[in-house]
């Protein structure tokens, strides 16, 4: 008989705290897993007592769906995708909905899109944010593909997603096709630049000012009552008092090498291949890849000479104070960034974005959570057409304000020959974009004149010219 609202294939981590998390809000969900003794396990334990169903084949979870059939699948992205929506096709009827909740490529996702919807069923890609504890209690859900399905699957996904303020649901329908995967995507890289940033921080208070952990801690909790107050924040000052059986800081004794799974790679690679500028998630990235050379940095710190190391000599808390600056300022521009490439990205593939309403969606349950996504909501409430946040006089106030102090944390930064990568590209963007004349009509020039490139007279826009730059005029 037909009793389930929903169903849900893939009883790893994050499907059964979806499906324990929509059993919570009232829906009757159906488990299905490729190895069906797991089924048996979760009703048996995790799901015990609860009104979740289970199903022992495809076909039996299917005749237990009320219609429009609505299927999630959380497996692992890529084939296992492909070879579930493969099986489920021929069991399905026209406006049957069948949702992708992996960390799917977001191309992926549009071919999906657009092979399924010749089979007239609805298809959407939905970017899940916030780890096994954010699929219990309240995920940022970013959902995109045939709009159709939205109205049929809203009231579960608003339900089950966290919320933020006065109970608005960190979830809203993104955009057609692979647009919700893209906008997970591009939230994974942002989240990259902002634990880089970070972790810039913490390597000027912890080698220029030479501070302890625990007073390291304690500046981190004071800055998270200020702007900068969000989740990773929080966690860092937690991270950095945390003692080990021995009464010893764990920080210090973590190998100092990064790994990554690929999203915030990802991000940077759409940004080259879409020609936005998104070049403080492109330093996180390489910032991980260069801390995983350990053995070969180890190498090189006994040959590679820097500066002699000479104490800081200048006032403690005012340099805190541009520390602090100077990340929010780099935050700003990461931000800007990733907007950025989300507006080409809409240009590129069609796609309808709603800006302020993806800040909103990563305001909770997301690792990138903060009260800063609000000021971004706000932004796009003013001018949903806004080019560039940092156009919106709200940010560029704020980076009016940091400014001196940005300036000042990455000259001592490189005076000390401290790394920061995100620091000093963010100012590099920031010098950059407000600079009417760069020097690229040096560059047009040098490609005309050894490749004939052309280049344009500001006099003249529109019409490109070729100089004989070797000839005797
Ligand atoms: P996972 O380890 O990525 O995948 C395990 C699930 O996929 C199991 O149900 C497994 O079935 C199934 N599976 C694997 N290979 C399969 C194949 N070839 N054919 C059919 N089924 C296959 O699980 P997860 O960590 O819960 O993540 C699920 C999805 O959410 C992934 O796309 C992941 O990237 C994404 N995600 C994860 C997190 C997180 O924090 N973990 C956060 C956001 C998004 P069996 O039990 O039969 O092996």
């Amino acid at each position: 008989m037909a009793q389930a609202d929903i169903a849900l294939i893939g009883l790893a981590v994050m499907g059964q705290n979806i499906v324990l998390n929509m059993n919570d809000h009232g829906f009757v969900v159906c488990a299905f897993n490729r190895t069906v003794s797991k089924v048996h396990d979760f009703l048996n334990n995790e799901a015990k007592g609860t009104k979740v169903i289970g199903a022992e084949s495809l076909e039996d979870m299917v005749s237990k769906l009320k219609k429009p059939r609505r299927i999630v699948l959380l497996v692992k992205a890529g084939q296992a995708v492909d070879d579930f929506i493969d099986k489920l096709v021929p069991l399905l009827e026209a406006g049957d909905i069948i949702i992708d909740g992996g960390n799917s490529e977001y191309r992926d996702t549009t071919r999906r899109c657009r092979s399924l919807e010749k089979k007239k069923l609805l298809f959407v890609g939905s970017g899940v944010s916030g780890g096994e504890e954010g699929a219990r209690y309240g995920p940022s859900l970013m959902p995109g593909g045939h709009v159709a399905a939205w109205p049929h699957i809203k009231d579960i996904f608003q339900s089950i997603a966290a919320k933020v303020g006065t109970g608005e649901p960190c979830c809203d329908w993104v955009g057609d096709e692979g647009a919700g995967h893209f906008v997970k995507m591009v939230h994974n890289g942002i989240e990259y630049g902002d634990m880089q940033l970070i972790c810039e921080a913490y390597h000027l208070m912890k080698d220029v000012l030479g501070m302890e952990h625990d007073e390291m801690a304690e500046e981190f909790n004071k800055w998270n009552k200020t702007e900068l107050d969000s989740f990773l924040i929080e966690i860092t000052a937690n991270i950095l008092k945390f003692r080990d059986a021995t009464g010893a800081h764990l920080l210090p004794q973590i190998r100092d090498s990064a790994g990554q799974k690929g999203t915030g790679k990802w991000t940077a690679i759409s940004a080259l291949e879409y020609g936005t500028p998104v070049t403080l998630i492109g330093e996180a990235v390489f910032a991980r890849c260069l801390s995983s050379l350990k053995d070969e940095r180890v190498v090189a710190s006994r040959s590679l000479a820097g500066p002699s190391g000479a104490k800081f000599s200048g006032d403690k808390a005012a340099f805190l104070e541009d520390i602090r600056k100077a990340l929010y300022a780099s935050k700003i521009i990461s931000y800007a960034q990733g907007f950025m490439l989300l507006r080409q990205a809409a240009k590129e593939f069609g796609w309808s974005l709603n800006y302020g309403a993806i800040a909103l969606m990563w305001r909770g349950g997301c690792i990138i959570r903060s009260v800063f996504l609000g000021k971004i909501g706000e932004a796009f409430d003013r001018d949903a057409e806004l080019q560039n946040l940092l156009l919106d006089k709200f940010f560029s106030d704020a980076l009016h304000e940091c400014q001196a102090s940005w300036r000042r944390a990455v000259s001592v930064g490189v005076q000390q020959g401290i790394p920061m990568p995100c620091f000093t590209t963010a100012l590099s963007f920031y010098d950059g974009y407000r600079h009417a004349m760069l020097p690229a009509n040096l560059l047009q020039a040098q490609r005309d004149y050894f490749g004939a490139h052309t280049y344009e007279l500001l006099s003249k826009p529109g019409q490109h010219v070729h100089t004989n730059w070797t000839g005797t005029g």
